[in-house]
């Protein structure tokens, strides 16, 4: 595993950053023994940095990891939906608890959308930019799925960001890879710490996982790619594709005969544009939300690019 600093933070961390929202309650649900082991094992081969938020409810599967692992020096990576000092501080003193630390690496404010949103949580921001000078959070940042938010960011003068990007451009919500990759660009020149995310969309582009990863870690100004694992084989498969450059045939075989579906997030809004999209007519609309018809669902993730609210992932 190589490793890298997260632009001038002086955070050194690993090329692929262990996302946990996937195994965590929100998707896989692994049992905690199982899901700790995971990420123990992860560590074992050499990622040392992990992304986790106070929503994904996988602060638990990290501390036993450290256990398991004899490790107290992972980069832990986390995020907040905070808007006020209170619930920002709640959110700081939940993970130093929950996660037996007492300085947290990275701490960001959660899928902020531009200057307006970050400004709406400013008082959020400056408490955490406050513990950053007493020494209880290394860096400062924040997470977007749109290039404004990156704008925003570099001109809040943040630590690091953690932005979407990927080779189809999918779930990029106000613009085009191209877009994202000139802010990222920016946000780098400038010494920002950049962690990737949604290599493969949300699940949605598996079938050409390699050319996505290909792309993921060879984008100019990224210094890790958040990747998301379920299991030991998937944990394999993406360290010896980062060693070689490509998938072995059991690695293909793995990532290929994993059991999929269509997951729709518990914000879907009802809109009805992904049951208009899907040809196979595997979606509906019921009490409000979307509802997928697996034995009619083809995973060809046409659904996923038109959804508003990126509610619709391949798990
Ligand atoms: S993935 Fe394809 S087949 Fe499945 S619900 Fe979406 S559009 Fe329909
Ligand atoms: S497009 Fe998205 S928000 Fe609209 S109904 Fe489908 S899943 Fe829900």
């Amino acid at each position: 595993m190589e490793y890298t600093l997260l632009g001038n933070t002086q955070i050194k961390v690993s090329r692929i950053c262990f996302g946990t929202l996937t195994a965590g309650p929100m998707q896989a649900n692994l049992p905690l023994e199982q899901g700790a082991a995971l990420m123990a094992e992860a560590v074992e081969r050499g990622i040392n940095f992990f992304d986790t938020a106070q929503l994904y409810d996988t602060y638990p599967y990290l501390r036993r990891a450290m256990e398991l692992a004899g490790r107290r020096d992972l980069v832990i990576s986390t995020k907040t939906y905070a808007y006020s000092r209170e619930l920002a501080r709640e959110a700081l003193e939940q993970a130093r608890r929950e996660l037996n630390r007492d300085v947290i690496d990275v701490f960001m404010l959660h899928e902020q959308e531009s200057i307006h949103t970050l400004r709406g949580h400013r008082d959020a921001l400056e408490y955490l930019l406050e513990q950053k000078q007493r020494g209880v959070i290394r860096a400062v940042g924040a997470s977007m799925h749109r290039v404004a938010a990156v704008e925003g960011a570099l001109q809040m003068g943040l630590d690091v960001i953690h932005p979407l990007i990927n080779q189809a451009g999918l779930g990029i919500m106000d613009g085009t890879r191209a877009d994202m990759e000139q802010a990222i660009q920016r946000a780098h020149s400038r010494g920002v710490g950049i962690f990737s995310m949604k290599p493969l969309g949300g699940g949605n582009l598996f079938r050409s996982a390699q050319d996505c990863l290909q792309y993921a870690f060879s984008l100019p100004g990224v210094d890790s790619v958040a990747l998301g694992m379920q299991s030991v084989g998937e944990l394999k498969a993406n360290l010896e594709f980062y060693e070689t450059g490509a998938f072995s045939p059991q690695a293909k075989a793995e990532l290929e005969g994993k059991v999929r579906r269509l997951h729709i997030d518990d914000w879907c809004e009802g809109c009805g544009i992904c049951v208009e999209r899907c040809g196979q007519k595997a979606l509906s609309l019921q009490n409000g939300q979307a509802v997928c018809d697996d034995s009619r669902c083809i995973l060809c993730g046409y659904c996923s690019s038109t959804c508003p609210a990126w509610a619709i992932k391949v798990v």
